[in-house]
């Protein structure tokens, strides 16, 4: 696809001094930046030019090339899409506060129900997810999760007990003590960190994570075992949330990989009265796969997702939209309202039949038009666009996943039992590697980014130093990019030691 609409990025890149492919900035141009900035602030300003001017000569060239160099490997970051640019340019411009629902005052809450209603279809979610929130990540969303599912298993146990108030009423240390409800666990594989965070954040503490792991070559993927026997412990006063890790961060892989078992533990929730959260920030976008026989291992792996109690995804990952932009559904708008009501405010009172306030389901009552740029992405290039987009960044991590295990200097992780051919089927954006030789490896990630072409992350597995290549950009060119990557892998082996 060629784009009509010119970004002001690239307005910006041709007067500003940057090397625009790069995925890292020199060191000479961080110190630079370092050293511009004032020591306080100015009694009397620099003034709107001269500010201008310091931004884009001093502060932008430090920036590094998450958004904007096609080989920046480091996070799952995403690029930004020349539309959701414009788009969220005109959310500045016009600043709405999408809070209220108010249709005779902005078009802005309609709009974003609309972004929300199509990404459900982009992510094959049949109809009846009506609690859909915008948030800003991942993380936000989470929280979002442990709060309704928190809400939902303690609530539960209220109602047994004849009470009728909600926990977000009563609190969790009273609804516990009036439900008898001795402890609440989150059970999960190899979640991202940002879910310790939100069970901290929601009061369940960051000791209510367990892990279930089903083996020690697969920590990733649920016990599912191991998940009846902690949620039988309902009798004895403890309630659980599920959260299934689909994929996990370092390896890109699910923690649960076939329908049947979703299946299985959808029942287990329904018997043991527990939430069922997946946190598929990334990895819900393999449902949007091109329906072929390349993707149609990976694409079972996300099947069975529509079975959960809610979900969380990330806008600014894959789907390319600026920060910061996350989503959160769930079935249930009544159980985002009994979490998140703004109470007290006569004048916000919704008619239950519309589109909610998003003050009333979300964190935020203020909050940023950040549905603009996924409405504009979802409509400028469609379904087919993407899924092809999605397709080049499966492609180019396939084939460095083919390329590291071919090569003799380096371990493509994790090790596995299946044939490469099964492997290479199932890898999705992340590839996760290390150097065969323990000293090159020790300082693998540092030979990669001090060249500057490319940026990767480091992280560990098996208790050793590895690799992550995680690919997330539109800007992916298959052969050009595959090429780069493994001269640059080629070249640090060569490195004196
Ligand atoms: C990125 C990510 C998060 C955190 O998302 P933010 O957008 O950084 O808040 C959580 N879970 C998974 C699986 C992720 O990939």
């Amino acid at each position: 696809m060629s784009f009509s609409v010119s970004s002001s990025y690239e307005k910006l890149r041709s007067i500003v001094d940057i090397t625009p492919n790069d995925a890292l900035p020199s060191p000479a141009a961080l110190l630079k930046a370092a050293n511009s900035l004032p020591t306080t602030i100015p009694s009397k300003g620099l003034g709107e030019a001269a500010t201008e001017a310091h931004l884009l000569s001093d502060i932008v060239p430090g920036f590094n090339g998450p958004k904007t160099s096609s080989n920046y490997y480091g996070f799952v970051t995403g690029g930004v899409l020349p539309i959701a640019e414009v788009a969220d340019n005109i959310v500045t411009a016009f600043d709405q506060n999408v809070s209220v629902h108010l249709p005779d005052q902005s078009i802005s809450t309609v709009v974003e129900d609309k972004a929300s209603s199509m990404l459900a279809e982009l992510l094959d979610l049949s109809a009846g997810w009506n609690g859909r929130v915008f948030t800003t990540g991942a993380t936000g969303s989470n929280i979002l999760g442990l709060a309704c599912g928190r809400e939902a298993v303690i609530s539960n146990r209220l109602r047994d007990a004849g009470i009728t108030d909600s926990v977000g009423e009563l609190g969790v240390l009273t609804a516990c003590m009036k439900a008898g409800v001795k402890e609440v666990q989150v059970l999960t594989t190899m979640c991202h960190s940002s879910l310790y965070k939100a069970a901290s954040v929601v009061g369940l503490g960051r000791v209510s994570v367990k892990e279930l792991p089903f083996s020690s070559d697969e920590p990733w993927r649920m016990d599912i075992g191991m998940l009846e026997s902690e949620l039988q412990r309902s009798e004895k006063g403890v309630v659980s949330i599920i959260s299934i890790s689909a994929g996990e961060v370092n390896s890109g892989l699910f923690a649960v990989n076939e329908l049947e078992l979703m299946q299985k533990i959808r029942r287990l929730a329904d018997r043991y009265g527990a939430w069922l959260h997946v946190d598929a920030a990334f990895g819900f976008f393999a449902r949007a796969l091109p329906d072929t026989d390349e993707f149609k291992a990976l694409r079972s792996k996300g099947l069975g997702i529509e079975l959960a109690d809610s979900i969380t995804g990330d806008c600014h990952k894959m789907l390319n939209v600026p920060y910061d932009c996350g989503f959160f559904f769930t079935r249930s708008v009544d159980i985002l309202n009994s979490v998140f009501q703004n109470p007290n405010a006569a004048y916000l009172a919704a008619d239950p039949s519309s589109i909610p306030s998003p003050l009333n389901i979300g964190l935020e009552n203020s909050r940023r038009f950040r549905a603009l740029p996924v409405y504009a992405v979802l409509l400028a290039y469609g379904r087919d666009h993407f899924a092809e987009v999605f397709a080049r960044q499966v492609r180019l991590a396939r084939r460095v996943a083919k390329f590291l295990h071919e090569s003799k200097g380096y371990e493509l992780l994790p090790k596995s039992a299946l044939s490469p051919e099964a492997v290479f089927r199932g890898t999705h954006i992340i590839v996760i590697f290390r150097a065969r030789d323990d000293t090159i490896n020790a300082e693998l990630v540092k030979r990669i980014n001090a060249t500057r072409k490319m940026c990767v992350s480091g992280t560990k597995w098996d208790g050793k130093p590895a690799c992550r290549i995680a690919v997330s950009t539109w800007r992916v060119d298959v052969e050009r990019d595959s090429n780069l990557v493994q001269e640059v892998l080629k070249s640090v082996l060569k490195e004196k030691e």
